[in-house]
C-alpha cells in the first residue's frame, strides 16, 4: 500500500513553526517511504478561517519547500460529501438528531461538575424520534462499552474507554459538519495511511476510530508528536519570539536551516547535528520521535543557519540576501556586486538580516563610527599612518587585492609599524568599525572614491579631536 500523509491546517492564522514541524515529519515520512503527501485546509470554521491566513500557509509550505503531491484541498469544498455520509450514519442508525436545549444540557452538565462526574451528553436524543424540518444537532451514537486501542507510532500502545466518550456532535443546527467528522470523512477518502499530528488531537483519535469503524472502515496509522515548549517551558508562543514560519525568513533564517532545526526538535540520529535535506529523508523515522516535549532554542537555530549560510553557494546566498539590503535602502545591484559580497562576509553572519547590517558599508557611507573603535583606532597616532596610507592608495594603479595588500605592507614598513597599526585605523576609517573582511578584499570592494573619502573623513575626525585636545 502507498504510503500516505497529509498536513491538514486550520487557516485560523500564520503558520506556526509547530504546525510547520508537523508537516515536516508528515512529509518525510511519506518521501522516506516513496509516497504521497497531501495539503488539506480544514476550513471549515467560517467565522475564524482567513484568505490571509491560507495564503501565509501555502506561502510558509513553499518558502520551506514541503511540496505537496495533492492540494491544496478546502473543506469547504466537501460539504455536500460529508452530508452524505452523515446521512449515511443516521440511516444506519448510528447517528441521531438531537433538539436538546442549551439549557438543558448546562444543566445536565452543572450536576455532573457537581457529582465530580466527568460532563458528557446522556444520550437523551438517542431513542426519540426528531422531525428533520425542526431545528437539531446530528449526533454519532458512540458504543457505550468496549475499549479503543491506539498503538500510536510515536506514544505506543493508548487505550481509551468507551464510557468515557460521549455522543459527539457531528453536525451543527445551522448545518455544518464538525471537525471530528470531517477528519475522518477526508482521511478515508484521500486514502490517508498515516496520520501525523500534534498529540493535542490525541483525544480525537478514538472519538475518530469509532466513526471510522461505524463506516465499516481500519483506521489508519496515528503518530501524535509532543508540542513545542518556550525556553521557560510553556507552550510556545508569541510572546516567546517569532513563532510564524515568515517571521524567520524575515529574520534573515534560510528555509534549510529552519527544517534542520525543526527536525531535531523531539528527533535524533545519534550524535549528528546538521541533516540537509536528503540526510533527513534517509534517516528520518517517526518511531524515533520523542514522547516529551522539547523547548526552542534560537541560539541554536542562529547557529545551524550560520552553517548553512558558511556553506552555500555565494550566489543563491546573495539571491536570498537582496531583499534584506533593500530592506536597509540599499540597491544592491549596483556595484560591488552583491556576490563578491557574500563571498567576503559568508563566515561572519550568523543570519541574512545580521549580514545585511555588516554589508551595508560597501554600498554607502556609514553615518558614524563604532565609539569603541574609533577610541581605539582613530588617535592621533593613526594622523599619519592614514596620511600616507592615502597617498599610497591614490597613486595605485590597479585597485585590486594584491596590490592593495602590498600598499599596506609598504606604508608599514616604511613606518617601521607591525600591519595592524595601518590596517585597523584604516579599516575603521573606511568602514567605520573594527571588524571587516581582510583589509584587501574591503578596499577592493568598497572602491576608490569610498575609500579616498571616507580616509579624508577619518583624519579630519583625528584632526578635530587633536584640536579639542589642544585647546
Ligand atoms: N486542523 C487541525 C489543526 O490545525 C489538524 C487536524 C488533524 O491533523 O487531524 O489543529
Amino acid at each position: 500500500m502507498t504510503v500516505k500523509t497529509r498536513f491538514a491546517p486550520s487557516p485560523t492564522g500564520y503558520l506556526h513553526v509547530g504546525g510547520a514541524r508537523t508537516a515536516l515529519f508528515s512529509w518525510l515520512h511519506a518521501r522516506k517511504h516513496g509516497g504521497k503527501f497531501v495539503l488539506r485546509i480544514e476550513d471549515t470554521d467560517l467565522q475564524r478561517s482567513t484568505a490571509e491566513s491560507i495564503n501565509a500557509i501555502l506561502e510558509g509550505m513553499t518558502w520551506l519547500g514541503l511540496e505537496y503531491d495533492d492540494g491544496p484541498l478546502y473543506q469547504t469544498h466537501r460539504f455536500e460529501r460529508y452530508n452524505e455520509i452523515i446521512q449515511r450514519l443516521l440511516e444506519d442508525g448510528l447517528a441521531y438528531r438531537c433538539d436538546c436545549s442549551q439549557e438543558r444540557l448546562d444543566r445536565l452538565r452543572e450536576g455532573q461538575m457537581q457529582r465530580k462526574e466527568k460532563p458528557r451528553y446522556d444520550g437523551h436524543c438517542r431513542g426519540r424520534k426528531i422531525d428533520a424540518g425542526s431545528p437539531h444537532v446530528v449526533r454519532f451514537c458512540n458504543p457505550d462499552t468496549g475499549n479503543i486501542i491506539v498503538n500510536d507510532l510515536v506514544r505506543g500502545k493508548v487505550v481509551f474507554h468507551n464510557n468515557e466518550l460521549d455522543d459527539l456532535v457531528i453536525r451543527r443546527t445551522d448545518g455544518s459538519p464538525t471537525y471530528n467528522l470531517t477528519v475522518v470523512v477526508d482521511d478515508l477518502d484521500m486514502g490517508i495511511t498515516t496520520v501525523i499530528r500534534g498529540d493535542d488531537h490525541l483525544n480525537n483519535t478514538p472519538r475518530q476510530i469509532n466513526i471510522l469503524q461505524s463506516l465499516g472502515q481500519e483506521p489508519p496509522e496515528y503518530a501524535h508528536v509532543p508540542m513545542i515548549l518556550g525556553d521557560d517551558g510553556a507552550r510556545l508562543s508569541k510572546r516567546h519570539g517569532a513563532v510564524s514560519v515568515m517571521e524567520y525568513r524575515r529574520q534573515g533564517i534560510l528555509p534549510e536551516a529552519l527544517l534542520n532545526y525543526l527536525v531535531r526538535l523531539g528527533w535524533s540520529h545519534g550524535d549528528q547535528e546538521i541533516f540537509p535535506i536528503d540526510d533527513m529523508i534517509e534517516l528520518f523515522d517517526i518511531s524515533d520521535v520523542n514522547r516529551a516535549a522539547s523547548s526552542f532554542n534560537t541560539d541554536k537555530l542562529l547557529w545551524l543557519n550560520q552553517h548553512y549560510i558558511k556553506n552555500d553557494d555565494p550566489a543563491r546566498i546573495a539571491r536570498l540576501l537582496s531583499p534584506h539590503m533593500g530592506e536597509l535602502g540599499i540597491d544592491p545591484s549596483v556595484d560591488p556586486p552583491l556576490v563578491d559580497v557574500v563571498a567576503a562576509q559568508q563566515e561572519r553572519a550568523q543570519s541574512l538580516v545580521e549580514m545585511a547590517q555588516i554589508s551595508a558599508f560597501f554600498y554607502q557611507d556609514f553615518e558614524e563610527y563604532d565609539e569603541t573603535a574609533a577610541k581605539k583606532h582613530l588617535r592621533p597616532v593613526a594622523y599619519d599612518p592614514l596620511q600616507r596610507m592615502r597617498a599610497a592608495l591614490e597613486s595605485l594603479d590597479r585597485w585590486e587585492p594584491e596590490a592593495l595588500h602590498q600598499a599596506v605592507v609598504d606604508v608599514s614598513g616604511a613606518l617601521d609599524l607591525k600591519m595592524g597599526k595601518v590596517a585597523q585605523p584604516l579599516r575603521v576609517a573606511v568602514v567605520g568599525r573594527a571588524a571587516s573582511p581582510g583589509i584587501d578584499v574591503t578596499l577592493h570592494l568598497v572602491g576608490r572614491e569610498a575609500c579616498l573619502r571616507r580616509i579624508d573623513r577619518a583624519l579630519d575626525f583625528i584632526q578635530k579631536r587633536m584640536d579639542e585636545s589642544a585647546s
